[in-house]
């Protein structure tokens, strides 16, 4: 069976995590703080701060903005569930925001017509690795969270993802560009910022009582991290290389292949297709798993749905119509070669059954 992901790992990266072992020192240091130098030089920020998840750093972001209870946090309805859960953790509620349906980022229209005086703060994720319009990040006068979490390394431009927004926050959790197992780091250019949430991702050793927790990343996961850091241009070169690969054998499916769009290039942590109407994307997935293919729907299920809301024409088109195939650099010629004549044997319409 072929993962739909899995980590780039080697032995350079084995090797990295047991020198953290064998020094005996595990726990948050000089990895760390390393880590965070190198992923805010990446994001173009002054300051980096490392915590434990990518759902953590987005709440600490949030906490950091001082928002809490009566705020409201605008983010798209089409997009990784850890966003509620953090905007839930402070107590405020989520204005859920429809998508662009072509290249999935948050519908700038339909942000300018939810957003209110109660709106704290707005989360835009640069979807599956394609970096978002940045105009959007200089039209609202809000403090905006950038969430790389799928576009770490990705440019718009000559500008690195990561340095859009107020805040940007990273994920390294096992299945995205850069994995570390759990992890997950906040850039900003604020100092005032970036002493908040370092403050705040501990609790020991503080003179006074205010309410903290343990949000620390190990230098265990760090060191992963910084090894595969190393190789990070490889695999977004390899990515881009096997998407290439994707469109060109699949140009004559009637399919909607991911947008290509001038300067501003995917990444690719997710190759997704989208399918005509009158096909099924479960029967697909099904199809695809009795190949020896596991393909996922790139959202589990929208925002929107899990909170028993409607009314995202565009969200709901999308998350009907879209498949995420394997795409990261582990892929064998082989696997490539198995995922493509699946797709293309698929009977789609108007191609007549079995097309070879
Ligand atoms: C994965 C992801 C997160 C959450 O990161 P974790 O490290 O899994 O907590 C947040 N936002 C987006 C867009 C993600 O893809």
């Amino acid at each position: 069976m072929i993962p739909h992901s899995k980590p780039a790992f080697d032995e350079t990266d084995a090797q990295a995590v047991a020198n953290v072992v064998r020094s005996g020192f595990v726990v948050e240091g000089d990895k760390v703080r390393n880590l965070e130098g190198e992923i805010a030089s990446l994001a173009g920020k002054k300051y980096g701060v490392a915590v434990s998840s990518g759902t953590a750093a987005i709440h600490l972001s949030l906490l950091s903005l001082n928002v809490g209870p009566g705020d409201f946090i605008a983010l798209p309805s089409y997009t990784c569930s850890a966003l509620l859960h953090a905007v839930g953790m402070t107590g405020a509620k989520p204005l859920l925001v429809d998508i662009d349906p072509f290249t999935f980022q948050i519908d700038k229209t339909d942000l300018e017509k939810k957003i209110n005086k109660k709106t704290k703060a707005i989360i835009i994720p640069h979807p599956f690795g394609l970096p978002v319009d940045k105009e959007i990040f200089r039209y609202f006068d809000i403090p905006i969270i950038e969430d790389c979490a799928q576009a770490v390394g990705a440019r718009y431009e000559k500008k690195q993802v990561g340095s859009l927004g107020d805040l940007s926050v990273f994920s390294f959790y096992a299945t995205k560009v850069l994995a570390a197992g759990e992890g997950g780091i906040v850039c900003s250019d604020s100092e005032t910022i970036i002493s908040k949430i370092r403050d705040l991702r501990e609790y020991d050793n503080k003179e006074d009582y205010t309410q903290r927790f343990n949000y620390k990343m190990t230098d265990i996961h760090a060191a992963l991290g910084l090894s595969q850091l190393k190789r990070l241009d490889g695999f977004i070169e390899r990515r881009r290389e096997i998407a290439g690969l994707y469109d060109s054998c699949f140009s004559s499916l009637p399919i909607l292949l991911p947008p290509k769009i001038p300067h501003r290039n995917s990444i690719y942590f997710r190759y997704i297709m989208q399918i005509p109407d009158n096909m099924n994307v479960e029967e697909l997935i099904s199809t695809m798993q009795k190949n020896g293919v596991c393909c996922m729907k790139p959202v589990f299920k929208p925002l929107h749905r899990l909170l028993n809301s409607d009314g995202f024409p565009s969200t709901e088109k999308v998350w009907m119509r879209s498949v995420s195939i394997p795409v990261y650099p582990g892929l064998s010629e082989e696997e490539i070669e198995i995922i493509t004549s699946s797709i293309q044997r698929i009977s789609w319409p108007g191609l007549g059954l079995g097309q070879k």
